[in-house]
């Protein structure tokens, strides 16, 4: 087969999601069939320095020979069983044992799922049923923030702060918004980013008392917002709201899809940030992408609770036919080795200063660049018209498919979020690498800003 048949076969019988279908239309679909290290190969032997570590979770690049021999050793053992009437398998045991083990929680427990979206949707289902069992049956409110991405079911993505998901008549009722922690964009003229915070607080406690805490079954943040373009909280953000919420009795979740497992520069982005969750939403790094699995990991006050609504009726009725899978669990439980105790951690930490210096950089090098924002292993350029005013290009223009497409032609993939790009590249990535990404970077930024220039557009 020739590449142009694999491309077309490819748009022929396969849905994209998430795509930008005239970016396909004009140059074609990519196949890819393996990877070696943070790079991806495509059926014509075109190679990319993956900056975006598939969807944020190949930590380990695509080749980990540790991973894929845990994955060989389970499927040998026992390929597959489910965690329903009382059974689960040994390796299920042992992941639930290291995920409360490694969480900040001096104890809890483990519900598995097959995805990121699946573990908010039960997350969401456990306090329904929780505050309903307690006698709080109209504690069903849930808050988030705009920008929020929590998945795609029909809860998660009611969850999910986009405007896109209008397009199914979400969010559903009861799925409440508040203004996005992002200081740069969102703050007001002459505002300081303390009086940004406090009004971000005030903001919560007037939420609460328009719909009344008992109306409210919890909150769910990222420590930093992933999808919605790398995006961390105005500094102190998560010390002004924790004890509002916990105040009026409504738990915390920390989605940690993308920050969990070394992302940010610790195990946890609820640690980088300083606050304590009542529960964790893990899934991506939990498995550095080789398994498709999610965890809900509940604190001890959570876990007690629930347990205590249970007992009345002997049983929560709640699960997935491969919850709890125990190859998935087996890689899950050689990822967090691999990540923790072979440097992949350790790597994220001594090399952040260097991906925030070269990205510095390559901001000062283009007036178009408004800001660089990120952390450990997670950053974003933001493309703008105006750095002064911050005044972004017209959407017209996709500036920022037209920085990743040409990234792409260049060797690199990066992703375009909204007027921004990210790069959050696998935590293998050498200093090599590393020059690679920011030099390909810099030439499409250069291209593409000129492109607009002789446009009249920059
Ligand atoms: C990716 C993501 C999810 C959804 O995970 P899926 O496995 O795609 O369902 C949820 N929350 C965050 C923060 C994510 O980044």
């Amino acid at each position: 087969m020739d590449e142009k048949s694999w491309s077309a076969r490819a748009e022929t019988v396969s849905m994209f999601g998430f795509t930008d279908l005239p970016s396909i239309e004009s140059r074609g679909t990519i196949v890819l069939t393996h990877g070696e290290g943070p790079y991806v190969i495509d059926t014509q032997g075109r190679r990319w320095l993956d900056a975006n570590s598939g969807l944020w979770n190949m930590v380990a690049g695509f080749d980990h020979k540790g991973l894929t021999e845990a994955a060989k050793a389970q499927y040998d053992r026992f390929p597959g069983y489910h965690a329903f009437f009382g059974r689960m398998s040994d390796q299920t045991v042992m992941l639930s044992e290291k995920l409360v083990e490694v969480s900040p929680f001096p104890r809890g427990k483990v519900f598995y799922t097959n995805s990121g979206s699946e573990a908010n949707d039960t997350m969401v289902k456990m306090l329904w049923f929780l505050h309903r069992a307690e006698g709080n049956p109209n504690r069903r409110k849930i808050l988030t923030r705009w920008n929020a991405y929590h998945g795609v079911t029909a809860v998660s993505a009611s969850m999910t702060g986009k405007p896109y998901n209008e397009v199914f008549g979400l969010p559903l009722p009861g799925f409440i918004h508040l203004t996005c922690p992002h200081f740069w964009r969102e703050g007001k003229p002459g505002e300081s980013e303390s009086e940004f915070v406090a009004r971000l607080a005030a903001e919560l406690e007037e939420v609460i008392a328009r719909e009344g805490a008992d109306t409210i079954a919890g909150f769910f943040a990222e420590p930093v917002q992933g999808a919605g373009g790398v995006i961390p909280p105005a500094q102190g953000y998560f010390q002004a709201l924790v004890p509002i919420l916990r105040k009026h009795g409504i738990p915390v979740i920390s989605d940690e899809v993308i920050c969990g497992f070394g992302r940010t520069g610790s195990t946890w982005g609820c640690e980088t940030y300083g606050f304590t969750p009542d529960a964790i939403i893990s899934s991506k790094n939990l498995t550095a992408g080789f398994f498709p699995m999610g965890a809900v990991i509940l604190g001890p006050e959570l876990s007690d609770r629930l347990d205590a609504a249970i007992a009345p009726i002997e049983e929560f009725p709640h699960g997935f036919t491969a919850s709890g899978h125990p190859v998935g669990c087996a890689i899950a439980l050689k990822a967090i080795d691999v990540v923790m105790n072979e440097g992949l951690a350790q790597n994220v930490i001594d090399k952040a200063p260097r991906m925030e210096a070269g990205l510095r950089d390559i901001m000062q090098r283009h007036e178009n660049i408004g800001e660089l924002r990120g952390v450990g292993f997670m950053w974003a350029l933001e493309a703008v018209k105006d750095a002064e005013t911050r005044q972004p290009f017209p959407p017209h223009l996709s500036v920022s498919e037209r920085i990743a497409n040409t990234c792409t032609d260049l060797g690199l993939i990066c992703r375009p979020l909204g007027q921004s790009i990210v790069l959050c590249p696998p935590f293998i990535l050498t200093d090599a690498q590393m020059d690679e990404m920011f030099q390909k970077l810099d030439r499409a930024l250069e291209q593409v800003f000129d492109g607009l220039r002789a446009e009249g557009e920059a």
